[in-house]
């Protein structure tokens, strides 16, 4: 078996036992990005030299008997949104081509001083808005399974670098889905956690009521040793809170006695691929010989979910935009004469349609006379869809469904439809609203061969157990260790 097929627990093992080095790892990770990321378009920038000097950093420090962290040199990739110093953070825009943080984010902090190697920065849809890929200013990410289908969205590239084994962890941000959605598109494990579970500092804002950071990789073991490194307080950014983080990589192993797990009836109707439909069933059906129950419950406000996030999120998005003016940093058109006139010029030229649309539709939903009828109606039903979330938590341990409606489409079958590909947000949008963690694992293939994910939700602040339920159907099945299979492997 290879470095890069590796698990993260079996590659920390080795690390461990001196059995390979983090200059090892991170060699054969360059590789592979080299053989591969030329198909998959994982990758926006690749800091080949300084992975491989904070390889040889930390090998040297094992060497000499220092303390390693958790990450202990394993190679990691960060969604192209979170700040990142002496690597650009462009947010697959025209906009911040050109734009190099001064500082580091909080989750970049905790890589960093968890003896994590940073790679590289991995493609998303602009401004973390889209399910496809498709909106980055620069290229699209394939997805490794079938390179003419999209690896999800926003955070497509982290989700296609593990999925490619190009790096064993990466890290993504996910609003509406961004790290879900991908994760079921790839066949990896991606989770979002409690809002306020992860520090947002020097994450680039999108819709701030609804951004979180959160790790990805091939099994749910390695997804709770980076939750475990990325969670806790950080006083900069003042929705995180100030809770003790478990440890949730111990834990992890351990089944839930008596798991309740609730099920929306109608999450099965309308609109959901039959081969989705059948490996959620197939996922329940485990579960139940598990010694799990099963519980029907209501979400009666689901239905509004789309409508609802599609309100808030560009509302959040019109004025965290705002900033990108042309006159404090990013993009300046050359040619205007004009105050005016030039920050209309860079605007138009440095951000892409959807990124428009959006503004466009939260700057509409947010001015007076529409305020009142979109933007805090929105406001009152995201209240009872958290509502909603509350009452059935009161009856079930975690809740079960789709993380989408289909496995991976094709690239181009839906960028010209914007409502359509809105739609396809509609597992995951609930959890961003009433600000639960979500879980998406591998949970079968479809008779094309793409992977299917199963989502489970839990309450605020319950990743542990999140965690344990998600593991407790890995360890049933193999669906994890199935890998994409490039034509030029
Ligand atoms: N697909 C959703 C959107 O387009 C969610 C994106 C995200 O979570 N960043 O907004």
């Amino acid at each position: 078996m290879s470095l890069t097929d590796a698990t993260v627990t079996t590659l920390l093992a080795k690390l461990q036992s001196g059995e390979t080095s983090s200059t090892e790892v991170t060699e054969a990770c360059l590789a592979r990005i080299d053989s591969q990321d030329t198909d998959v378009g994982a990758f926006l920038h690749v800091d080949r030299e300084g992975a491989l000097l904070r390889a040889t950093q930390v090998d040297e420090k094992r060497k000499n008997g220092e303390p390693i962290g958790p990450l202990a040199g394993l190679p990691v990739a960060v969604k192209d949104v979170v700040c990142t110093t002496g690597m650009p953070t462009t947010c697959a825009s025209r906009m911040l081509e050109t734009f190099q943080p001064p500082y580091d984010a909080g989750a970049t902090e905790r890589l960093l001083a968890a003896d994590a190697v940073i790679v590289g920065k991995t493609n998303l849809d602009e401004f973390a808005m889209g399910s496809s890929n498709e909106n980055s200013a620069y290229h699209v990410t394939r997805n490794p399974w079938d390179l003419t289908r999209s690896p999800g969205g926003s955070s497509g590239g982290s989700a296609a670098a593990v999925a490619a084994q190009m790096v064993p962890l990466s890290i993504g941000s996910d609003t509406g889905g961004s790290i879900r959605q991908p994760a079921a598109f790839c066949g990896v494990v991606g989770l979002k956690p409690t809002y306020g579970r992860v520090s947002r500092y020097g994450l680039v804002a999108y819709a701030s009521s609804l951004d979180q950071i959160g790790p990805f990789a091939t099994d749910v073991t390695g997804v709770a040793t980076l939750l475990e490194v990325l969670a806790g307080y950080d006083q900069r950014d003042s929705t995180c809170i100030d809770a003790d983080v478990p440890k949730y990589r111990e834990t992890v192993d351990k089944p839930i006695d008596g798991l309740r797990i609730g099920v929306v009836p109608e999450h099965f109707e309308e609109g959901l691929h039959p081969d989705v439909n059948k490996a959620i069933r197939n996922a329940l059906d485990v579960y139940k010989a598990a010694g799990a129950s099963i519980v029907d419950i209501e979400l009666p406000h689901s239905k509004y979910v789309v409508a609802v996030y599609y309100l808030v999120a560009p509302s959040e998005a019109s004025g965290n935009l705002a900033r990108y003016d042309g006159v404090h940093y990013g993009y300046r058109a050359e040619e205007a004469q004009n105050l005016i006139p030039m920050y209309s010029a860079s605007r138009g030229q440095g951000f892409g349609d959807e990124v428009k649309r959006r503004i466009m539709l939260g700057t509409y939903a947010l001015s007076s006379g529409y305020y009142d009828a979109y933007y805090l109606k929105a406001l009152k039903v995201r209240r009872l869809i958290r509502q909603d979330f509350d009452t059935a938590f009161a009856d079930v341990d975690v809740i079960a469904s789709p993380v989408a409606p289909t496995p991976a489409f094709k690239l181009g079958e839906l960028i010209d439809n914007p409502l359509e590909m809105y739609l396809s947000d509609i597992y995951t949008l609930g959890a961003n609203l009433a600000g639960i963690p979500g879980i998406s694992i591998p949970a079968g293939l479809s008779d094309d061969g793409l992977p299917i994910g199963l989502q489970l939700l839990a309450r605020p602040f319950e990743e542990e157990r999140l965690l344990r339920a998600a593991r407790m159907f890995e360890s049933a099945t193999d669906w994890h260790t199935k890998r994409a299979v490039l034509n030029h492997d």
